[in-house]
């Protein structure tokens, strides 16, 4: 969601004539689009800004800060960071270039942080970095509350995007030769729950989209479990273009902890979705998100989190030590497990990870995928790299002519989290 709030940053900004450079040195204007997820990744952007206000070519820069700080810390950034001059929330993203004009005109600082998001953000104007997949914003927000997270104060309730304009948008991008596009929401289960007049419910919308002449693949993320349907599980069945990969975040294995966290199932439930899952859709992948460490939990009750990665068998699976969020439920409660025990039940869970991983690739050996190519590898240009539906990535060797084109890859071997193989007829460019 960030990275397509930056692109879209990106292109109002060309809009105006402004010019995209790689080198901040160079740079007249900066911009720091921000996460507040986790405490780390505010103390990066606050300690990056805090060097700079030291350096005198930063000093005559114009220098912004946007994204979900910019709603969780509001003025007083100004305070903490004088040399800053300006503040754009997640939903003033639209406000961008005004914002600029009053302080190249005032020369003060300017601060726009609405709580809410409205319907003035001109998505079609982002300036996507790669040529081949791109984002597609279909909600906005998040109503869920999970106890633990920042997302609902700082981008605000849920709001849905009109199916026209999101149609219009992945025609366009189809047009323009995209092959993979990706719907985001924070759950984008959700769709349309908050507009009941447009009857589009998230299944809805994705047939609406794989009904777009040249469509090759569409994904989407994240997926609430309480809200994911049978209605959509026979869509990835049923749909040609959509992907066989479920982001399905369960972020505990403990029903005390899940009620606590208000996640609004428990693990019963959750393994019955799974299972439903696995039933409608044979050879579906499946991801997750993980917190460890959450206040209260005990070692019994990460090895319940601990046995539920180990029976469903993720392919993706991202682990996070919890960290403690101004303004949320969970501050309440004391963040009682010691930092070392979080650092070791994170790491015990990512080396499952990996062993479940290198078993799920050598069962893949000997298979053939369907790859898209997005690009060289970068460890080693003789191989090109791209994803299978199954959300496994790929490198085989090929040349950059390759590129947006779908293959047909055996498997041979893996190293780390890839699979390495060979084309086994090439389709033409
Ligand atoms: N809307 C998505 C996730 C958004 S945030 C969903 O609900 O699935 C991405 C992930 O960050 C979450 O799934 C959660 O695992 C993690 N996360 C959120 N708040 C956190 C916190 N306070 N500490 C640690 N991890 C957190
Ligand atoms: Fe945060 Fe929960 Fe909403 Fe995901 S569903 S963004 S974890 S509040």
């Amino acid at each position: 969601m960030n990275e397509l709030d930056s692109e879209i940053m990106v292109g109002l900004l060309e809009k105006r004539g402004l010019q995209r450079v790689n080198d901040e040195n160079v740079a007249d204007l900066l911009l720091f689009n921000t996460c507040s997820i986790r405490d780390l990744a505010e103390r990066k952007v606050m300690g990056k800004l805090g060097r700079m206000s030291r350096e005198a070519g930063a000093r005559q820069k114009i220098i912004g800060v946007t994204g979900c700080m910019a709603n969780a810390k509001k003025e007083s950034l100004f305070r903490k960071l004088p040399h800053i001059d300006f503040v754009l929330g997640t939903n003033n993203i639209h406000h961008l270039n005004e914002v600029l004009d009053e302080v190249l005109v005032s020369g003060k600082q300017s601060i726009r942080t609405d709580d809410q998001f409205t319907f003035e953000l001109d998505y079609l104007a982002a300036k996507r970095e790669s040529k081949i997949k791109a984002f597609v914003s279909i909600i906005r927000g998040c109503s869920k509350y999970c106890t633990y997270c920042v997302v609902p104060y700082t981008r605000g309730e849920e709001v849905s995007r009109h199916p026209d304009s999101i149609i219009e948008e992945c025609k366009q991008l189809v047009d323009s030769g995209y092959k993979e596009i990706t719907l985001l929401g924070q759950n984008v289960n959700s769709y349309g729950n908050d507009q009941p007049d447009w009857n589009c419910h998230f299944h809805d919308l994705l047939y609406r989209i794989d009904k777009i002449p040249g469509m090759e693949r569409v994904r989407f993320m994240t997926s609430h479990p309480v809200d994911i349907t049978r209605e959509l599980m026979e869509a990835i069945r049923d749909l040609k273009s959509l992907c066989e990969f479920v982001h399905f975040p369960v972020q505990a294995g403990s029903n005390r902890i899940l009620k606590k966290m208000h996640r609004m199932y428990t693990v019963e439930e959750y393994l019955e979705k799974v299972q439903m899952l696995r039933e409608i859709v044979p050879g579906v992948t499946l991801g997750t998100d993980i917190i460890v460490g959450f206040p209260t939990e005990t070692e019994e009750e990460f090895q319940q989190t601990y046995n539920i990665l180990e029976q469903i068998e993720y392919t993706v699976g991202f682990i996070f030590a919890y960290s403690a969020r101004k303004g949320t439920p969970a501050l309440r409660w004391k963040d009682d497990v010691l930092e070392e025990v979080k650092q070791d039940r994170l790491q015990r869970l990512m080396h499952l990870q990996e062993r479940i991983n290198a078993k799920q690739q050598q069962e893949l050996l000997g298979t053939e995928l369907e790859v898209l190519v997005e690009r060289q590898n970068y460890k080693d240009s003789q191989m090109m790299k791209g994803r299978a539906r199954n959300f496994h990535k790929v490198i085989f060797p090929g040349e950059d002519s390759l590129v947006g084109t779908l293959q047909q890859v055996r498997i041979h071997s893996y190293s780390h989290q890839t699979l390495v193989g060979e084309i086994v007829k090439r389709n033409a460019a």
